[in-house]
């Protein structure tokens, strides 16, 4: 336990750094039990600064200082003082540059936080953000601090044969004892929460991208031994990352060589440290016959996220720990639309809306409510939040939805052109997108800042005589702490309407132009949009692509939801639209259930099911998605009682409903994507798989010899693992005797 209490930090007390690191020389002698650190440190005063007295603090934990001395004098006690936190020294020069050197010790094996330099099996390894560096030697930890680095690794040749750390490797040599030496040079100033260093028995899979302007990259991923055979998808993965970037975005990658190292301990996913990203292994090492297609999707969306923090993040970096969404926000985006673009936008869309849906929402709603960006914190590792990454990532793609594709992109280059190479704030970010786009976004800043779930309550009226259709939107964002008033905020809803055809109707609207598809700027707390010369009663197709991250309250009848599912021509409207309907449904069954009623199953299902499997699908993922029945939990979550079992039996009443009616559609849709694409991981191979093992699911629910045959057949010469778990899954939970042979058989393969 800590004795001192807990400190708050507030955003509105931030002081600019009183001192600067022009540069870091640091030198390491490597070992499990007692690391030494050599640190030499060439600092000024910040002239920005005006704090007054001359003493530097710096931040130091659970280091053991071996010396100290400025420009090469050597300190006594009396010259500074040590707490658990910090190193003060009394009095440093005020007019000049001077140097501070630290020698420190440090003990990897006995860090089992994770933080700052620790062990990993044989390896050696860092995770400096946010705060972790002080754990390796006193600095001024903070991201406004960005310095150059330069650093020695020395270590024993066998225990540690391969020494990493940022920038390019510059010089390295031998030592007596068995030891031998490298220096890495980092020319790109960095905070020291980028700064890594690995040291380890590894082998290294190498490959090269040449960029945009012609410049050869080295690409190395370094993994054990036993792992060279899983590497290729991640290495495949980096250079569409780098690719897309280039085109996407015009960022071209800036040093002569990308590591990427797999680690076994990692607290967190993985992390973009300058030239020298650490994974987690689960993000790294992927083979057909151990990976699964959501593995494969999973890595390849993990590799390009930490790549693009190298603009997005480490040359323009965040100002302070309140700013973390500046980051994260931007990159999850910008991942986001990566991912799209490689496998299926509207799938991506929906996978990303339901873990905000599910997940974040729920964080925004309970006692862990807390703005994009926080206005205090005591712990900055409790804000590795869904709230700062994904919906921090949802505020910036509705800037790209009101500024449309070409604004945000200029919004972007001067946003990288103005701060590159400075540590920034969500606030210049939008600055940048303003003036880009000459427009004012003051009231959209009210994101930033606001926490809670909005909730839109959308009312419409349908005017015969003249034409017109009123829709009324009513915004309010319900807070836990109620003492604080919430503006309304700026709210992009993109809208649709179809005519009694399913055909999109031409928008009339005052102040936008004529189209089929608009997004409506919401700005006030009630706001009614009046459509013109709407010739008929329309069916409204609101928050199309889930436009915006808030609640929806708009009853909609089984008729309508059925119409929408059938027509709506925005791919993520339209899946909401089966997702609700089946909802509705399955828990009116539930109620037949509770109340002991005979189950029948709605034609209104049927009939819109029977229309999807007869057309043609191009993104198959997207079909499987639509035909997917809601999950439990999320049926479970539309009920004041959650009754677990009538859930069950309801869903399943529903799934063999349609497995009965449709089994012909399943069936043949099943032979038409069972050709062997094991070993393809392209978009339309796992659309394959993913639509083959939806009706093997169906099917295996009319529990019949001929569905036994096909989960078994699959289950046994299945060479990938998509299609021998989902073969696997079928078979567990149906009354096939051979499910405990399956079970067995899979457990000695593995
Ligand atoms: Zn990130």
């Amino acid at each position: 336990m800590r004795d001192a209490t807990p400190q708050t930090i507030y955003l509105k007390d931030y002081n600019v750094p009183e001192y600067l690191i022009e540069s870091v020389d640091l030198n390491f002698i490597l070992d499990e039990q007692c690391t030494r650190v050599v640190s030499r440190l060439c600092l000024q005063r910040n002239p920005d600064s005006d704090h007054s007295g001359d003493a530097l603090s710096l931040m130091g934990e659970e280091l053991t200082l071996v010396n100290l001395s400025i420009d090469g004098n050597a300190l006594d006690d009396t010259h500074y003082k040590q707490t658990d936190e910090v190193l003060t020294l009394h009095s440093v020069p005020q007019d000049k540059p001077f140097v501070v050197s630290i020698e420190n010790t440090i003990n990897p094996q006995a860090n089992t936080a994770f933080e700052g330099l620790y062990q990993s099996s044989t390896m050696l390894c860092t995770q400096c953000e946010a705060e972790g560096f002080r754990k390796i030697t006193y600095f001024l930890d903070r991201p406004d601090v960005m310095s150059t680095f330069k650093t020695t690794l020395i270590g024993d040749k066998d225990k540690y044969p391969v020494l990493l750390s940022n920038g390019n490797p510059v010089a390295k040599g031998e030592l007596a004892h068995n030891r031998h030496w490298v220096t890495w040079e980092d020319p790109f100033a960095k905070p020291c929460y980028l700064f890594a260093l690995v040291a380890g028995k590894l082998e290294c899979i190498e490959d090269s991208f040449t960029t945009q302007s012609g410049r050869s990259i080295a690409l190395q991923i370094f993994v054990e031994s036993h792992d060279t055979d899983k590497c290729e998808h991640a290495m495949q993965s980096l250079k569409n990352a780098m690719r897309w970037d280039e085109e996407k975005y015009g960022r071209e990658y800036d040093l002569d060589q990308y590591m990427i190292v797999a680690v076994g301990h990692f607290n967190m996913g993985a992390m973009e440290n300058k030239g020298l990203n650490i994974f987690n292994t689960k993000f790294v090492l992927a083979r057909p016959d151990t990976a699964t297609d959501v593995d494969y999707e999973h890595i390849e969306g993990v590799i390009a996220h930490e790549y693009f923090h190298n603009w997005t993040g480490n040359r323009v970096t965040c100002r302070d720990w309140f700013q973390l969404s500046l980051k994260e926000g931007f990159t999850v985006f910008r991942d986001q639309q990566f991912t799209g673009d490689q496998t299926s936008q509207a799938v991506k869309r929906i996978e990303d809306v339901n873990l905000l849906r599910t997940r974040q929402f729920a964080e925004d709603a309970g006692p862990l409510s807390h703005p994009i960006r926080p206005d205090s914190y005591i712990e900055i590792n409790n804000f590795y939040t869904l709230t700062v990454y994904e919906k921090g990532a949802e505020v910036v793609r509705m800037l790209h939805t009101l500024l449309d594709a070409d604004g945000f992109r200029k919004g972007s280059d001067l946003y990288f052109q103005r701060h590159d190479g400075q540590a920034v704030t969500c606030d210049d970010f939008v600055s940048a997108m303003e003036a880009a786009n000459n427009r004012d976004l003051s009231q959209f800043r009210h994101w930033y800042s606001q926490s809670g779930t909005p909730r839109l309550s959308i009312s419409q009226s349908y005017d015969v005589e003249n034409l017109q259709l009123q829709l009324t939107i009513q915004q309010s964002t319900p807070g836990t702490d109620k003492r604080k008033i919430k503006n309304p905020l700026l709210i992009p809803v993109k809208i649709g309407l179809l005519g009694s055809d399913g055909a999109p109707l031409t928008l009339n609207l005052n102040g936008y132009p004529q189209a089929k598809e608009i997004t409506l700027t919401v700005t006030e707390q009630t706001q009614t949009f009046t459509f013109e010369q709407i010739s008929e009663q329309p069916i409204v197709s609101l928050l199309r692509g889930y436009s915006a991250p808030v609640i929806i309250d708009m009853p909609r009848s089984e008729e309508e939801l059925a119409f929408l599912l059938t027509h709506d021509s925005d791919p993520f409207n339209r899946w909401e639209a089966a997702q609700l309907l089946a909802s509705k449904i399955i828990l009116d069954l539930v109620h037949a259930i509770q109340n002991g009623h005979h189950l029948e199953m709605p034609p209104l299902l049927i009939s819109a099911f029977t229309n999807l499997l007869q057309q043609q699908w191009t993104d198959k993922s997207y079909f499987s998605l639509l035909i997917k029945l809601p999950d439990e939990s999320f049926l479970a979550s539309q009920m004041d009682i959650v009754d677990a079992e009538s859930i069950h039996q309801a869903r399943e009443f529903v799934r063999q409903s349609l497995a009965e009616q449709l089994q012909t559609h399943f069936q043949s849709l099943y032979a038409a994507n069972s050709a062997d694409l094991s070993g393809h991981f392209d978009a339309s191979a796992i659309g394959s798989r993913r639509l083959k093992n939806i009706c093997l699911y169906y099917l295996s629910a009319l529990e019949n010899d001929a569905t036994y045959q096909l989960a078994e057949a699959q289950f046994s010469h299945a060479s990938n693992m998509t299609d021998q778990i989902a073969a696997l899954a079928a078979l567990v939970n149906s009354r096939n005797p051979a499910k405990q042979t399956c079970l067995e058989n899979f457990y000695q393969q593995w």
